[in-house]
């Protein structure tokens, strides 16, 4: 006889495992939640190849929220994930995110401060002066100033941050097994059951959606066409004999990213629109730090010149291409798929609020801490992006 779950969730990595978490403490412990992931090593999954950072400094109050949402989870995970005792170490370093502005873009900044500031975070715009008073080693000649997360902001594991919620809902009741699914069994205006690999079938209440970049394949077996596809980004670690005191993930103004990490630091840089197809290969390109990131680091950082490059490696966006956010709900046909897709780069530390909010959904019928309708199906559909300035 085929085996029946009140909630399956497909797709273990954080987005997944925080629903699995938020779940397990919201229902009974009588009720029966399934998480199932292809790949229990997550070598290749957004989760594990993230930066691993979180910003309150977005353009949407929601995002803002979540984000703000994501940071008192953080600070508080040892003891909301702690299981007999033992906490998981998420390694939170709370160093700011520095956005930095030409005369061009100031403006822009200065509009998206005040959505932050109305929000309740804690940023401060920094003219040219103030900015190279505060960090020195910095080139500000052709900048009017930047923005700086004062607190909440920063960087952490996120591999530890998905294990704490895996083994925490564990501990709570929900079962996590390795498992491809294949197929949604849709029946009409509701999915039966989930097909996996090996030809067995699971009965469900609930399905949610939380493969990642095998998200739209998974949506395509019930009959949706989700706009989600896999974009590749590299990242690069270097070392640099010059320290640069107090360095927080600065975002130049030509899309180039860096923070520390360890003895040294990371960045990268978006490609070009034209040079950013559906990818699923996770090969670097060949002198690509060299001749892209290397000057635009040294013009930045003149410490930097000296950089050295220590390693590199890629991981793919699950990218919404309407408009480069999360994707959550169900769609009108289908009354017991709820998704969770389409991150574009900020699904790491969203997953506190975007766990929490299905929860909701699935407990509750709707959302009740935060409001996230904007991010459902309805401007999918309607071909109606929600715009949001800050993508990294
Ligand atoms: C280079 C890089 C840097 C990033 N930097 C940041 C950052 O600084 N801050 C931030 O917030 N976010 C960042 N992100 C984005 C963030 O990592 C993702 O948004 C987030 O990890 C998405 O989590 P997920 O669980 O939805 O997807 P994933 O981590 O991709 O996991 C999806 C899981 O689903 C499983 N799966 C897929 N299909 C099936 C199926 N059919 N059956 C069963 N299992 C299946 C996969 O094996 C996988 O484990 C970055 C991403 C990358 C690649």
């Amino acid at each position: 006889m085929n085996e029946s779950f009140d909630v399956v969730i497909v797709g273990g990595a954080v987005i997944g495992a925080a629903a699995a978490f938020f779940l397990a403490e919201a229902l009974p412990r009588s009720a029966r939640v399934l998480v199932l992931e292809a790949d229990p090593s997550y070598t290749t999954c957004a989760t594990t190849r993230s930066l691993a950072s979180i910003r309150h400094q977005f353009s949407t109050p929601e995002n803002v929220r979540m984000s703000m949402f994501g940071t008192a989870f953080l600070r508080q995970a040892g003891e909301r994930l702690a299981v007999d005792g033992a906490a998981p170490a998420i390694g939170f370093v709370e160093a700011g995110y520095l956005f930095l502005a030409t005369p061009a873009g100031w403006p822009t900044l200065e509009r998206n401060h005040a959505v932050q500031r109305a929000e309740g975070a804690e940023v401060a715009l920094l003219a040219r002066a103030a900015l190279a008073a505060r960090f020195p080693w910095l080139t500000t000649n052709d900048l009017a100033g930047g923005s700086l997360g004062l607190s909440g902001e920063g960087w952490l594991d996120a591999h530890a941050l998905m294990h704490g919620f895996l083994k925490k809902a564990r501990s709570l009741g929900v079962q996590v097994r390795a498992g491809r699914v294949t197929e949604l069994c849709r029946e009409g205006a509701r999915i039966r059951a989930v097909r996996l690999a090996d030809g067995g079938e699971i009965a469900c209440g609930t399905v949610i959606n939380a493969a990642g970049t095998g998200a739209a394949a998974l949506a395509r077996t019930a009959g949706i066409a989700l706009p989600v596809q896999a974009r590749k980004r590299c990242v690069f670690h270097f070392r640099s004999p010059e320290p640069a005191p107090g360095c927080p993930l600065v975002i130049d103004p030509t899309g180039l990213y860096f923070r520390p990490e360890g003895q040294g630091f990371v960045c990268g840089i978006a490609p070009p629109e034209a040079e950013d197809p559906e990818c699923f290969d996770f090969d670097v390109p060949p002198q690509w730090f060299e001749e892209r990131l290397w000057p635009l680091l040294a013009r930045r950082v003149p410490g930097f010149e000296a950089a050295r490059l220590v390693s590199s490696w890629a991981g793919h966006y699950d990218v919404n291409v309407l408009d480069h956010n999360v994707i959550l709900g169900a769609h009108p046909e289908v009354e017991n798929l709820l998704f969770a897709n389409g991150f574009s780069g900020h699904g790491l530390q969203q997953s506190p609020a975007i766990g929490r909010a299905l929860m909701e959904l699935v407990v509750h019928g709707g959302f009740r801490s935060l409001d996230l309708g904007a991010f459902g199906w309805a401007r999918v559909i309607e071909g109606r992006g929600v715009r949001e300035v800050n993508v990294v």
